[in-house]
């Protein structure tokens, strides 16, 4: 693979606009994916696997729990931190990303948010240095963009839960630790329980063949009558809300993580265009590629615009679920556009390991479905602005 150069764009001056400490969490994050992730991402790529020697450097650039409280090991930093940090490691690779967003927002948040005193001091502080890997378990075989739907569920014995079912398209599952699987009760109410590996009849499946996310794992969860003390149930929140909650804040790290995708591709596309030689000039002259790379950044630009005051919201505990979905799909979206003109604009060599544009545009196939799909999102701002929800 090309050495990294990359230089993020800042066409607004943007930066003008974050905190001192913003910036230097944000570079020190990217540099520790220049020197991390970009050497060896492209070869755990392709050989689908994901690079486990990486889990302590990802804990000292905080991306374990960046907002959660100092108390509990996290790195106490706001919104819009987490945000750049999602950014720059998205600028590496969307599958190493996917795996810090899990870590943060869908495994830690829950304990933080939903759990007792007890599961936070045990589980919190291991979790922010890796030394513990997380799971979410909510999608299942029958039940995607319908959570609710679910049929995995637990029965109460008296001094333990059983339980039984199945979740699949889980990312970290293999090698995870401790899973945060979402099940129903006899009554039918949705709580979370924390399943630990180990546990007799729980099993993690790697799922194979994947074109895209291929440096992250992913797996199925199975719980065959599984014995879980009553102690590892989640007691500050049930019903489907929590479990949203936690993809709320899942969501908004990867508005910010998919821009960091479209700024490799777009600094990617520009390095090349103004070194490749067609008819006797760069092609970096030629109107039709100008055309490309100046839409590019103008939706990068918008991108960050929207992800950065959607931060200020985040900060001010104002950031509707709604404002959300628009912002990660919006922002998805926009980088998996820029990554398919960039990739044109590298011609055949745009679709080698070389560059990581293809790489980008594979792994955005996943995150434009996973944590609610483009579809979905649309619905849910449909239903936002007129107050009738059209999913059913
Ligand atoms: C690599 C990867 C990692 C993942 N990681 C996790 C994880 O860690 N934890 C976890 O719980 N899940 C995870 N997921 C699952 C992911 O969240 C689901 O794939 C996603 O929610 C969509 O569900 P589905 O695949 O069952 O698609 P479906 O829900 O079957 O949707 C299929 C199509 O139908 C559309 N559709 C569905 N309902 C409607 C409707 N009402 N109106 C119009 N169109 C509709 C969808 O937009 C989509 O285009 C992951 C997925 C992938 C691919």
């Amino acid at each position: 693979m090309k050495p990294d150069l990359f230089e993020a764009p800042d066409y607004f001056n943007i930066d003008d606009l974050l905190s001192e400490e913003h910036k230097l969490v944000r570079d020190a994050a990217r540099s520790w994916v220049k020197r991390e992730i970009s050497p060896i991402i492209e070869e755990y790529a392709q050989k689908a696997e994901f690079p486990k020697q990486i889990i302590n450097g990802l804990a000292e650039i905080g991306a374990f729990g960046p907002y959660i409280p100092e108390e509990y090991g996290g790195a106490g930093l706001d919104q819009i931190s987490y945000g750049l940090i999602m950014q720059e490691i998205e600028r590496g690779d969307s599958g190493v990303r996917s795996t810090a967003s899990v870590q943060s927002s869908l495994v830690m948040y829950p304990i933080w948010k939903y759990g007792s005193e007890e599961q936070r001091q045990k589980y919190l502080p291991k979790l922010a240095t890796g030394e513990f890997m997380g799971c979410f378990g909510l999608t299942e075989p029958d039940h995607g963009s319908n959570p609710g739907g679910m049929i995995t569920n637990f029965k109460d014995k008296g001094d333990h839960y059983l339980l039984n079912g199945a979740k699949m398209w889980i990312s970290n599952a293999p090698f995870a630790d401790i899973a945060i699987v979402w099940a129903k009760n006899e009554e039918g109410r949705i709580h979370g329980l924390i399943v630990e590996r180990g546990m007799e009849g729980f099993s993690t499946p790697e799922t194979h063949n994947k074109w895209s996310l291929r440096a992250s794992s992913t797996g199925e969860l199975i719980f065959d009558n599984v014995q879980v003390p009553k102690t590892n149930l989640l007691p500050g929140k049930s019903g489907l809300g929590a479990p949203l909650g936690c993809l709320d804040s899942a969501r908004y790290g990867i508005a910010w993580g998919a821009i960091g995708a479209a700024m490799d591709c777009y600094d990617t596309a520009l390095r090349y265009a103004k070194e490749r030689i067609q008819f006797d000039k760069p092609i970096a002259a030629t109107q039709l590629q100008q055309k490309k790379l100046a839409e590019m950044l103008t939706e990068i630009t918008k991108a960050q615009l929207m992800a950065l005051r959607l931060g200020q919201l985040k900060n001010e505990n104002k950031a509707t679920t709604a404002q959300i979905s628009m912002a990660k799909r919006n922002n998805v979206d926009m980088a998996l556009k820029i990554a398919r003109e960039a990739r044109q604009v590298l011609g055949g060599m745009g679709i080698t390991g070389e560059y990581s544009i293809m790489r980008h545009m594979m792994n955005l196939e996943s995150v434009i479905t996973y944590e609610g799909t483009h579809d979905i999102h649309l619905l849910i701002t449909g239903a936002d602005i007129t107050g009738m929800p059209a999913f059913k």
